[in-house]
């Protein structure tokens, strides 16, 4: 339910909107990874590796060259009780203050409690066995001086103690760098999920406004052109579901419009073609078409069907006597008359001129005869006016039956039509049957 009606809200938006709110559902999760990344994943990421190199480079490397230094610091000592050689004396002082620089260095960089604990313990030891070495370098006579290599021991037991101190600040400086690894990689994750469920949210939101586009665009322009398909065959009745006011929504109203219109204008057509401008009467060419049917129908079903050829007499005189307009207005009069009587199956038509004729469905000869009178008698009958002046009006009626008269259209209309002639012949403002078959046999006969 809820779907239709965002559709339907959709539908009322321009196809223009559509796109624009389309393409804007796609790029704005796109957006918010990017710019929620930036802030919350990358510039994390980047500090993590910051503080990562930070580590390795200001605390650990210093720390494992302080411990080298402080391993090297016993072989100038050592050196010179074995071989007496004056240069160890500068050696070891001049290691000395690089190992004094490193201690001051290590002490700004590292931070945290056990660290500087650490550093202390290591500069105690560091500081004792300085003291003990500069009193070994002090000997005169290093060789051999036993108790040189008492105090020697002591001071390897100190630079060992001093070491040992800065092997556990190492330590500490590795186990820093496992959770700078450790807190990367979270960062890491975090930086995939986020961008995973951005995509999944634009892939969502991608195959909603896809389907939102197939069903708010596609669909109606798929049944538009259905639609106009068949109105271009022809079927002006067909309509156009018209959903929205966007543009296929115009169009589609603009397209029904066009076909209620031509729709009008083709039935205003087809009467023209196939009705008499003065009488309303059906003309001549939709009598033969109709005659055609008629007689073909009957074939089909046995049924018979009458035909009536009527024309007015001496109608050149009425026009003569009462000019023109008269004549027309009787042809009018007549034509409401014969309709009024007729059923509704029947067929009038002017055939031409004052020359009308009936078409009569199922009906037999005997029953044509008797409507044919009752026509005749109606039409003698009635008063015809024209500005007061009543006008005298009879006609003849010839009357031909299918299939006792013919068995095709030209054959009836010819039979009904020699009828008239006789009723013509024989004195007007009558009804003449034709002859039958089995009649004109043995009359030739
Ligand atoms: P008949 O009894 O032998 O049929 O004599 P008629 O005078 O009726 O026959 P005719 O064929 O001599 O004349 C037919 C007349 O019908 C001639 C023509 O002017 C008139 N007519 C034909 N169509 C119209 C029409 O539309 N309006 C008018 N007012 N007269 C018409
Ligand atoms: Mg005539
Ligand atoms: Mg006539």
């Amino acid at each position: 339910m809820k779907r239709f009606d965002l559709l339907a809200q959709l539908s009322r938006l321009s196809l223009r909107r559509r796109y624009e709110f389309g393409l804007f559902m796609i790029i704005a999760p796109m957006a918010v990874v990017a710019i929620a990344g930036f802030f919350y994943v990358y510039i994390p990421m980047i500090a993590a590796t910051d503080s990562l190199i930070h580590t390795v480079r200001h605390e650990l490397d210093p720390v494992v060259e302080l411990q080298i230094k402080i391993t090297q610091s016993a072989m100038p000592v050592n050196d010179y009780l074995i071989h007496g050689g004056k240069d160890e004396i500068s050696n070891f002082r001049s290691q000395s203050q690089e190992i004094e620089d490193y201690f001051l260095k290590i002490r700004n960089e590292l931070v945290g409690e056990q660290a500087q604990l650490l550093i202390n313990q290591a500069l105690k030891s560091w500081q004792k066995a300085q003291g003990l070495g500069e009193g070994i370098l002090g000997i005169a006579n290093p060789v051999g001086n036993a108790q040189g290599a008492r105090t020697m021991e002591i001071f390897d037991r100190e630079i060992t103690k001093s070491a040992s101190a800065i092997a556990a600040l190492d330590e500490t400086s590795h186990l820093k760098i496992d959770q700078a690894l450790v807190d990367l990689s979270e960062r890491n994750q975090t930086a995939i999920l986020v961008i995973g469920i951005g995509f999944l949210i634009a892939l969502g939101l991608a195959v909603i406004s896809g389907v939102a586009f197939v069903v708010t665009v596609i669909n109606p322009l798929r049944h538009l052109s259905e639609v106009a398909s068949q109105m271009g065959e022809g079927n002006l009745s067909i309509r156009m579901k018209v959903v929205g006011k966007d543009e296929i929504g115009q169009l589609a109203h603009v397209m029904n419009n066009m076909a209620v219109q031509l729709d009008l204008d083709r039935r205003v057509l087809e009467e023209i073609a196939t009705q008499d401008a003065l009488t309303e009467l059906y003309n001549r060419r939709s009598f033969d078409e109709r005659m055609a049917e008629e007689i073909s129908r009957s074939q089909r079903f046995s049924h018979s069907c009458s035909l009536l050829m009527m024309d007015i007499d001496h109608f050149k005189n009425v026009n003569d006597t009462f000019g023109h307009q008269a004549g027309d207005k009787v042809l009018k009069d007549m034509a409401v008359l014969i309709r009024g009587r007729a059923r509704a199956q029947d067929f009038i038509a002017r055939y031409g001129g004052e020359e009308m004729t009936a078409i009569l469905p199922e009906t037999s000869f005997d029953d044509a005869l008797f409507f044919a009178e009752q026509l005749r008698e109606l039409i003698d009958k009635f008063p015809f006016r024209l500005g007061g002046k009543k006008i005298p009006v009879t006609i003849s009626i010839g009357v031909a039956t299918y299939p006792g008269h013919g068995t095709e259209a030209a054959g009836i209309i010819g039979k009904a039509d020699a009828a008239l002639y006789e009723a013509k012949g024989t004195g007007r403002n009558r009804v003449c049957g034709a002859k039958d078959i089995a009649d004109l046999k043995s009359g030739q006969g």
